[in-house]
């Protein structure tokens, strides 16, 4: 049996070791260093090294570790493994909310590594995720950033919401920019994209120019927002976001668009 990296998670929160050094704390062993009942997640490869996740329901007081959240974890693991952190989380929550038929309520079993069908009626079920846009608006040398109430930190972020059915990414990049701010955008263009596990979205970046409109906050979510000038930003999302990710690229190539993916 080959050795595998463990990414446990207890509480939606990863477990680390502080002697499995080698992975920044994520425990290498041919099998899992905890029991439990929930299913194995397969989540491909880091350095050849085959990649599990798993739901811890007990963790014995005398077990040396520590949890972090998944968020905080981007910094002690890097972005890779912090990657495969956010895909075990993802499928274990998955795992975890489709237990029962949403249809008819009867127990469900695993069909294939990622889909589930239901005993009773049949009914598949397969990880949905939540697909949001993130757009940076460009105005002149300033961009559009905006405090949204449920921040955690004192940092301004982009715009951003959820696509709705029977929408465009552009329309949705187009709607959230005018229902948050009341401004027009054009220019419309892809960015980039990464998964958000919080607790199972996509995230879809474009950068926008402002069109015509004068700023008019939308108040049940944001309680700020204007157009900052490059030398005067305010203190920016983390890194693992892809908003900063947007920000950085433009600080870089204030005149570019966005490069062909
Ligand atoms: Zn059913």
């Amino acid at each position: 049996m080959a050795e595998c990296l463990w990414f446990l998670f207890y509480d939606k929160k990863l477990l680390l070791l502080e002697e499995a050094k080698q992975f920044h704390g994520i425990p290498l062993s041919e099998r899992a260093p905890l029991p439990s009942e929930s299913r194995i997640h397969d989540l491909g490869h880091f350095q050849g090294i085959p990649c599990k996740a798993l739901h811890i329901a007990v963790i014995p007081p005398e077990f040396p570790c520590a949890l972090t959240d998944l968020r905080a974890s981007y910094d002690i693991l890097g972005r890779e493994l912090y990657l495969l952190a956010g895909k075990g989380s993802q499928l274990i929550h998955w795992d975890c909310s489709t237990q029962f038929c949403s249809w008819c309520g009867a127990k469900t079993h695993a069909a294939t590594p990622l889909s589930k069908r239901c005993a009773a009626c049949g009914r598949e079920f397969f990880p949905l995720l939540a697909t949001a846009i993130i757009v940076l608006v460009r105005k002149g040398d300033s961009i559009l950033m905006v405090r949204a109430n449920n921040f955690r930190g004192d940092y301004y972020g982009l715009v951003a919401g959820f696509l709705e059915p029977g929408e465009t990414l552009e329309e949705c990049v187009r709607r959230e920019v005018h229902e948050e701010t009341g401004l027009a955008v054009k220019n419309i263009r892809y960015f980039g994209c990464q998964p958000w596990p919080y607790p199972n979205n996509f995230m879809v970046g474009f950068t926008a120019d402002y069109a015509s409109g004068s700023i008019c906050l939308q108040e049940e979510e944001l309680c700020a927002g204007q157009f900052f000038p490059r030398n005067a930003l305010p203190n920016l999302p983390p890194p693992l976001s892809l908003a900063r990710q947007l920000i950085d690229w433009w600080l870089e190539h204030p005149e570019d668009q966005p490069p062909l993916r």
